[in-house]
């Protein structure tokens, strides 16, 4: 795990993510094979033992990324806020959070929780209401799109996860906060994600308020790429 870790680092990656689970997570199920187009072999996941999970997250801290772990189930996600993890991805899907010292302690840990909620809210009817609790709760939220998982679509998925995080009852504010400042935070990019003198400027202006109806994410006036008008429908 640590040299996996540091060959991952050594080619400068971003950030590191683990999967502590299967994607199934169910217990006594098969175990889960995650088959992807862009992967040749079909691979098979199963439950990353503790002292993997805390090697992982030690060495990336010690190579100065950030490092979130997938997780599916309350006790996961348990395990990886103890073992050191910065953010949840996905979060709790196939269970309603019922621990609500778990809650507790993502506000302790200071953690982020990056629902994905567009790949998980058909198959999993209490991913939302987690949301809306954490949301409530304070826990800083971001907005990650998890396109690269299959069936995404690129700039696709980031509207339509704002919209289902309203959806699930954050609201238009927390949602376009969760998609710009908190994912920026959480990428550790403090040149993204707020509009401000001598940060990057990426920009979308907008022709309708967001912040009365997310939905007006998509009316799109004009999109600014580092400084550069790239798209101008005016
Ligand atoms: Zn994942």
């Amino acid at each position: 795990m640590r040299d996996l870790v540091h060959h991952l680092a050594d080619r400068k990656v971003d950030a590191i993510k683990l999967l502590s689970e299967g994607a199934c997570a169910c217990a006594g199920s098969p175990p889960y094979v995650w088959r992807n187009a862009a992967f040749p072999v079909a691979v098979e996941l199963v439950r990353l033992p503790l002292d993997f999970l805390r090697s992982g997250i030690e060495t990336g801290h010690e190579r100065g990324l950030r490092v979130t772990v997938h997780t599916t189930q309350q006790a996961a996600a348990r395990e990886a806020i103890e073992a050191g993890a910065d953010g949840l991805e996905h979060g709790v899907t196939v269970e309603p959070i019922t621990d609500h010292s778990l809650v507790e302690l993502m506000l302790e840990r200071d953690i982020t929780y990056t629902p994905t909620l567009w790949i998980h809210d058909a198959t999993h009817p209490d991913t939302r209401g987690n949301v809306k609790k954490v949301a409530d709760a304070g826990v800083r939220i971001a907005l990650g799109s998890d396109t690269f998982s299959g069936r995404g679509l690129f700039g696709a998925n980031t509207l339509e996860e704002a919209e289902l995080m309203v959806a699930a009852g954050m609201t238009p504010v927390q949602s376009l906060v969760a998609a710009t400042s908190g994912a920026a935070r959480q990428c550790v990019r403090p040149d993204l994600g707020t509009v401000a003198p001598g940060k990057r400027a990426d920009l979308i202006v907008l022709t309708a308020d967001p912040t009365q109806d997310i939905s007006n994410l998509r009316a799109l006036g004009m999109t600014i790429l580092n400084g550069e008008i790239v798209v101008d429908k005016r």
